[in-house]
């Protein structure tokens, strides 16, 4: 039997996990829920996704000539789970809903990792949200820096991760964010990204700061870690060479742009790049120390995770390994 996934908020992250889930096998999209009748919506009718609203906004949608399927009440009570994909620190606000509905949730990264006491990347603890109700999948910057450090970490133990963030300033859709001509340091030191890895990896030593660079496509991190067994530079590369989620990126990519221009060249949908990318030649590794530099598209690397962890929650796979190896598959990853 396939479990049934509702996705609340129908945004960058929301459409994508409805097209990751509705790719599954062992699961069905039963709903999303958009709040305007705009483009995205018309689309994912021309999906053929059921369209729910929030109660009250029937008439915009009626007036729009779109068919909707009922309220976001309505959507809930069609669903084994709900993917919250709301903006961040809006999806707080549902957890009473979706209480009363008595249905299993995920929320995303721009909400606390209090409101589900679980925070999740499929690679590092995909045990810990066996069977629960709630969890919330961790951001973009956290997936991607959670990937490495629980490779490296499995296979050498890590001592200390310093971590640099060059953060994209917006999504390529957003016409509200910035800057377009300015890098602003973030001043808070260390920056709430470490902290946010430890709520998945609660023993991991790190320290990051960021910067917002002036760029829509990618977010870059340089990573600088102390390791707890000696190894080489060769080593590092065939052991994060073994995760499906990190690309190794070379082959004349010296940038961002040339890594969505590889995501255009591979058909995938939306230019997403699900793995971290690694430029292999930027691996060094010299009396335990390593350096390495990768580069995070914000919009997709949190989508596959999103998708295990309906499988984690709803015990529909115990092993979180296969869990991967299913989702990147139906994906094509
Ligand atoms: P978004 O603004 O692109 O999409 C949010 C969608 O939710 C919009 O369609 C909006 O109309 C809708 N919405 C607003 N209020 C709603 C409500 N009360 N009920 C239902 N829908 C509502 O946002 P996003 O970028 O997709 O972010 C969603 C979550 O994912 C946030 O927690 C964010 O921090 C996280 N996240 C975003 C990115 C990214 O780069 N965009 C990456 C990783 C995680």
């Amino acid at each position: 039997m396939s479990v049934k996934v509702v996705v609340n908020g129908y945004g960058t992250i929301g459409k994508r996990v409805a097209d990751a889930v509705a790719a599954q096998p062992d699961m069905e999209l039963v709903g999303v829920a958009k709040t305007r009748p705009n483009f995205e919506a018309r689309m994912a009718l021309d999906k053929g996704f059921p369209l729910y609203v929030l109660a009250g906004r029937e008439p915009d949608f009626k007036n729009a000539d779109m068919e909707i399927s009922g309220t976001v009440d309505d959507m809930l009570k069609a669903g084994d789970i709900v993917v919250d994909c709301t903006p961040g620190n809006i999806g707080a606000g549902n957890k009473p809903v979706y209480d009363a509905a008595d249905i299993k949730a995920i929320w995303q990264g721009g909400e606390d990792h209090e409101l589900a006491g679980i925070s999740f990347n499929a690679h590092s603890n995909y045990d810990d949200a066996f069977g629960c109700d709630y969890a919330r999948v961790v951001s973009c910057n956290t997936t991607g820096l959670s990937r490495v450090i629980s490779t490296l970490d499995a296979a050498y133990g890590i001592e200390k991760v310093r971590a640099t963030l060059c953060r994209r300033s917006a999504d390529p859709g957003d016409i509200k964010k910035g800057p377009i001509n300015a890098i602003i340091p973030e001043l808070k030191m260390p920056s709430h990204h470490g902290p946010d890895v430890t709520t998945v990896m609660p023993h991991i030593n790190i320290d990051t700061i960021a910067i917002k660079v002036p760029t829509t496509l990618m977010h870059l991190h340089i990573l600088n870690m102390m390791l707890k067994q000696d190894c080489t530079t060769r080593d590092v590369i065939d052991v994060l060479g073994e995760n499906s989620r990190i690309r190794f990126v070379g082959d004349g990519i010296t940038s961002t742009a040339e890594i969505m221009e590889l995501a255009r060249d591979m058909n995938r949908p939306r230019s997403d790049m699900w793995e971290n990318c690694v430029w292999d030649a930027s691996i060094n590794v010299s009396d335990r120390e390593l350096y390495l530099f990768q580069a995070i598209h914000q919009e997709s690397d949190v989508i596959p995770e999103n998708v295990d962890c309906i499988r984690s929650m709803t015990e529909t796979e115990r092993d979180g390994a296969k869990s991967i190896r299913k989702t990147n598959k139906a994906m094509g990853l």
